[in-house]
């Protein structure tokens, strides 16, 4: 008799990744080649404010696993940026390639201000060179940084921000951002279903409420910035108050030194397919 195939019992999923597309160093091949290598069985792509990173893992993937198409985008809520994951998007719609290369020109737009803030400090650098860096994708800071880092006007990306580009350094811009209501709107536009993103890195849970009013349907328990105890609170908190429970790595590559690698925190299974169902329900 010959023995029973062996299925995994375990399917796992890490539904926070980001790519060469936006602040990662991986492009969307060598995601999925780590994907595989950790046995994953789904990976989202949640590149900031760029799905164009999608197509590729896709393609890479090959059946061997699965892609959901994913984004991070950044909302200013009291004061505060907080970051909404994007699930299950139709990366192909049009009006979604609209709004999504809008957000890309406001990204360039404020890159060339911080870019021209630099020429009084000796320091020429192109908007192109900073581009390249992202594949033409979402292009921010990290990059700015490192062309600075690259080009020998610095020492390290984070002599950049404290000299130059930081929060609170000379020439530094603000970025537009969306409010929680508009990102959650775009993101049911698009027909995906969106997810706060580790609330415990900004949100005190007594504005869980008012976000959540927004449209938000699920809550990202599981994230390397969660210790196991405030994941299970945050399941929980799901749980109480009917919403989809996310998680995932949040990897972006070799950029952040000690950073989470591909497949370090992973949901069940399961979850993708709640995410799918809920996706599909509208
Ligand atoms: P942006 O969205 O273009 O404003 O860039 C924000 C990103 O820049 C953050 O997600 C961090 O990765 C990075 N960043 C911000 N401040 C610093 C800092 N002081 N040192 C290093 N990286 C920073
Ligand atoms: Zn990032
Ligand atoms: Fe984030
Ligand atoms: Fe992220």
């Amino acid at each position: 008799m010959s023995p029973m195939p062996v299925l995994p019992t375990d399917r796992r999923a890490d539904l926070h990744l980001h790519t060469t597309f936006s602040d990662g160093t991986f492009s969307p091949a060598e995601l999925v080649r780590e994907a595989l290598q950790a046995q994953l069985a789904a990976v989202a792509v949640t590149d900031h404010d760029c799905v164009d990173g999608v197509p590729g893992a896709v393609a890479a993937a090959a059946g061997h696993l699965e892609v959901i198409p994913g984004i991070e985008l950044t909302v200013a809520f009291r004061g505060v940026e907080l970051h909404v994951l994007g699930y299950c998007l139709d990366v192909e719609a049009p009006a979604v390639r609209e709004r999504l290369a809008a957000m890309r020109r406001q990204r360039e737009v404020r890159l060339q201000q911080m870019i021209d803030r630099l020429k009084p400090y000796g320091i020429t650098v192109s908007l192109e060179e900073v581009l390249r860096l992202s594949e033409h994708g979402a292009a921010g800071r990290p990059h700015l940084a490192r062309v600075l880092a690259q080009r020998g006007y610095v020492k390290t990306a984070e002599e950049a921000f404290a000299r130059f580009i930081g929060d609170t350094a000379p020439c530094f811009v603000k970025r537009a951002t969306l409010t929680p209501a508009s990102a959650v709107e775009f993101i049911r536009s698009a027909g995906g279903v969106s997810a706060l993103a580790h609330p415990a890195r900004f949100v005190p849970d007594a504005w869980l409420p008012e976000l959540l009013a927004a449209g938000l349907q699920g809550i990202e328990a599981y994230h390397p910035d969660h210790s196991r105890q405030v994941a299970d609170r945050y399941r929980q908190y799901a749980e109480d108050h009917h919403l989809l429970v996310t998680g995932g790595s949040d990897a972006h590559g070799a950029w952040k030194a000690n950073g989470p690698t591909v497949g370090s925190v992973t949901v069940p299974y399961a979850y993708v397919e709640q995410l799918k169902q809920a996706a599909g329900r509208r």
